[in-house]
């Protein structure tokens, strides 16, 4: 306590030119103790200086080294959180914003409401709040509420490092905005951070940065990491390699925590799974089954607890809750590109390895096993930075989360499987899919480091040195790797009408640029660029199309443009709450359990099969029958949301019916937020969402799917016939626009039998082969109302059937064709 006092008085002293303003914290001794081992530390007067003479800096550190946990602190105590103005902290991933907030709220002592954070659906935000942590896409929704950003006295960007899509950006709207706010005379600081030395993006971008910001290092103390590399690469069963590995490992070397680092939310439970089976916990020892317990899953938990209370309060969403809403990160799928969420989250026994028997305890002491991946509850993640009980040893199993958002402490050996779960996108056709990939040099090594924070460590690298010589030295910024409609329409909502020309640290393709403003032109979202001159011309003109009232509507929603549109159009005949339920279920995605998965044992073979048969049958039900069918797979996640809800949304309800109860009530709370955010819109709409949606009714089905056409227009689909059935491979099949391969209809799909002659999709995954996803059946006679640009008007003697795709995928009609001149027999949505 004294030796704090008086290295406080001492920086007073030491700093004479300072403005007068310390702010005392008052944090304990056992913090202040463990705060001067972080090497930041030792670096607060440099820091501070530079934050002082430079409206923005960079600062490098080892993960670890005290960045995220107290750079905040130094700034508060120099007064940057006094005078009404907040720090603000962003990160790359929800699970960092809650926990560092948390533990810094701790470390300074002070209560939640002045220490907080704010992530997509919550937060404890309070008017008292001095420092807020938060997701970057959170930031970037701010900035549009307010460009200068005025709540903020200092902006750090944590983890910079990751270059995920939207700390690139707000790298770049921030090189704008400090300037600023410097000559409106409110300055503002930016501190970027990153863990590696890599920063010339940030740094030596002049477009950035015209004065390159100093770049402050901080060295960490280091102890030397052994490499251990594999002699062969594991190619498939890199998670049985890992749990030989650990077993050797506990068995044979001296004390120390061993984290493993897995791709998957799967692989991290299965792991886990083998291990405490291999190694358990004496008996007496209450901590196994408590443990096995509680992280069974979140669901469990509330369920039980809701059970225990005997009554099931139906919820419903706060309706006059929204001035207080959350602000919004956009796009649902960021985070999931980075790593680990995407992962069908059952929590089906997946039965033993019959190679386990072999790993024996044979007197080892306890192994104590605790998984870490971003969705797990936050009292779960916790766990691992406290001490494992004593006579144990710690073993995490960890996604990438731990390779440099979290540190955990007493880690000595370090099992790297070497790969990483990425989600990649075709740029041209945006088909996705889900790839476990080698991660880079630079990842592996931050991910080795992990082992040396406390002692000498060791790093077993499940591969080949030959095979790490083949990784990329970094890893790839995000934005280069996903397509960016969502991004230029945010931008352009920012009145960023030249995007091309906006300072990204690492710019998007023109490729991609193009692209999304020319979706963004016909969804009309952007005003349509005048048609003249080359085809370069034209691609530069489009570039700089503004955005229109439609698009403006569309950018205050917190979903892809697409689904944005469909929010635009959805108040019409009282259509607007089953439009939402579809939008938030697309965009939570993966509403269903995965069960294709294939079988570990007969066993679980057999319970598969009988799930999977039960999962077929809800969704027969939910798609209904005549009109209903029609609206295909979305009608099952309209009926799936529905059903959900009207059970009260339970843990049981979604067991049964294989959904996963995470996304139903991610579905839950998005539907709240969508509603509000319509309302904020259009206050005289007045959208009340009853989480118990009655059934819509056929005209309104009839309505929806319009509205759905409206805004997946562009992936329209029309089944293969005429000459291109020749080729087998085109049975059944369907042709689109943009590719020249047959896609087909999922076998789950509510349309699998129908095969409608039109239909849009969601999206289309690659698996066994091009499937089409959320697929919706279109009528014919929609097509040139909604989508004339994808329809040749001509005469009837131009060919003999009234509609057929021409080579580039175009559909030719005839306006004199008998559709046409039959009318609208059904209720017609306008544009
Ligand atoms: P960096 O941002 O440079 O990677 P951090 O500030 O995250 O470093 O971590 C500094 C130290 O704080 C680490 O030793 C870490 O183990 C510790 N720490 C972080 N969060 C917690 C927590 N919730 N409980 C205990 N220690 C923590
Ligand atoms: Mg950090």
């Amino acid at each position: 306590e004294k030796e704090k006092k008086i290295s406080d008085q001492e920086k007073v002293q030491k700093k004479p030119s300072e403005p007068a303003i310390f702010i005392p914290v008052d944090r304990s001794p056992e913090v202040q103790e463990a705060r001067l081992k972080l090497p930041v530390l030792a670096e607060e007067q440099v820091i501070m200086e530079a934050v002082r003479e430079n409206p923005s800096i960079v600062i490098c550190g080892e993960t670890g080294s005290g960045k995220t946990t107290q750079v905040p602190q130094f700034l508060y105590e120099a007064g940057y959180a006094s005078g009404g103005r907040m720090i603000g902290i962003t990160e790359p991933r929800r699970v960092a914003a809650v926990s560092m907030s948390h533990r810094v709220a701790k470390e300074m002592n002070l209560p939640t409401q002045v220490v907080s954070y704010q992530i997509r659906y919550e937060g404890n935000v309070t008017s008292d709040t001095k420092i807020k942590f938060m997701t970057d896409g959170v930031l970037l929704k701010e900035i549009q509420k307010d460009f200068l950003l005025q709540k903020y006295s200092a902006i750090i960007i944590d983890e910079a490092h990751e270059r995920s899509v939207y700390t690139d950006i707000l790298i770049g709207l921030l090189s704008r905005i400090v300037p600023l706010r410097n000559k409106k005379g409110m300055p503002m600081k930016l501190l970027i951070m990153s863990a590696t030395l890599r920063v010339e993006d940030f740094t030596e971008n002049q477009r950035l940065f015209r004065t390159p910001p100093p770049v402050i290092k901080v060295d960490a103390r280091q102890f030397p990491v052994t490499i251990h590399f594999n002699k062969r690469t594991p190619l498939e069963d890199y998670t049985g390699e890992a749990f030989h590995k650990t077993c050797k490992i506990h068995r044979m070397l001296p004390p120390g925590g061993i984290l493993v680092f897995l791709t998957g939310q799967a692989e991290v439970h299965s792991l886990c799974r083998r291990l405490r089976k291999a190694f358990p916990f004496r008996k007496g020892n209450t901590a196994t089954a408590e443990d096995e317990e509680a992280e069974t899953s979140e669901a469990m938990r509330k369920f039980k607890k809701a059970k225990q209370k005997k009554t099931v309060s139906l919820p419903r969403i706060d309706l006059d809750n929204y001035s207080a809403l959350p602000v919004d990160e956009g796009d649902e799928d960021r985070e999931a590109g980075i790593g680990d969420e995407e992962d069908g989250d059952s929590d089906l026994d997946l039965g033993d390895d019959p190679a386990d028997a072999e790993e024996k305890a044979d007197g080892s002491i306890p192994l104590y096993v605790l998984p870490l991946y971003s969705l797990l509850a936050p009292e779960q993640q916790a766990k691992v930075f406290r001490p494992p009980p004593p006579g144990t040893r710690l073993c995490v199993i960890a996604t990438n989360v731990a390779e440099t958002s979290l540190t955990i402490p007493g880690i000595k050996y370090v099992v790297d499987c070497g790969r990483v779960k990425k989600r990649f996108y075709d740029k041209v056709t945006g088909v996705s899919s889900f790839k476990v990939t080698w991660t880079s040099q630079a990842s592996a090594n931050q991910r080795a480091g992990r082992a040396g924070r406390t002692e000498p460590g060791h790093c077993y690298r499940l591969y080949s040195s030959a095979v790490f010589g083949d990784f990329t030295l970094f890893s790839e910024a995000e934005i280069t790797r996903r397509p960016v409609e969502d991004l230029v329409l945010q931008m352009k909502d920012l009145n960023i009408e030249k995007v091309v020309n906006f300072p990204f640290p690492t710019p998007p393709s023109t490729e991609a640029l193009v692209a999304a403003e020319q979706l963004l032109v016909s969804l009309g979202a952007l005003e349509e660029p005048p048609c003249t001159g080359r085809l370069k011309d034209m691609q530069r003109a489009k570039l700089i199309c503004p955005i229109t009232p439609l698009g403006r509507a569309m950018a205050s929603f917190p979903v892809a443009p697409r689904y944005a549109k469909m929010l635009a159009l959805g108040k019409q005949q009282d259509c607007l709450p089953y439009v939402i339920a579809v939008v938030a279920a697309m965009t939570v995605r993966e509403i269903f359990e995965d069960l294709d998965r294939p079988a570990r044992s007969e066993d679980e073979s057999s319970k598969l099969n009988q799930r999977r048969a039960r999962l077929t049958q809800m969704r027969r039900l939910w798609a209904g029958q005549g009109a209903s069918l029609l609206l295909g797979d979305l009608m099952i996640m309209l009926g799936a949301v529905g059903a959900c809800e009207f059970a009260g949304c339970t843990p049981r309800f979604c067991e049964n019916s294989g959904l996963r109860y995470k996304a139903m009530v991610e579905i839950r709370k998005l539907r709240g937020q969508l509603t509000n955010a319509v309302n904020a819109v259009c206050p005289e709409v007045g959208v009340f969402v009853d989480p118990k949606m009655t059934p819509p009714t056929e005209h309104q089905v009839v309505c929806l799917r319009q509205i759905v056409l409206a805004g997946l227009g562009d992936h329209l689909a029309r089944r293969a016939q005429g000459e291109d059935l020749v080729d087998p491979k085109w049975k059944n099949a369907y042709k689109t626009p943009l590719m020249d391969e047959p896609v087909f209809i999922h076998p789950n799909s509510a349309l699998f039998k129908t095969l409608p002659e039109f239909v849009v999709y969601q999206e289309i995954m690659e698996t066994s082969k091009m499937y089409m996803r959320g697929v919706s059946a279109v009528e014919a006679e929609w097509v040139p109302q909604f989508l004339p640009q994808y329809c040749h008007f001509g005469s009837p003697l131009e060919s003999p059937s009234p509609w057929f795709c021409s080579s580039t995928g175009t559909i030719r009609c005839h306006r004199s064709s008998t559709f046409f001149r039959v009318g609208w027999q059904l209720p017609a949505v306008e544009m």
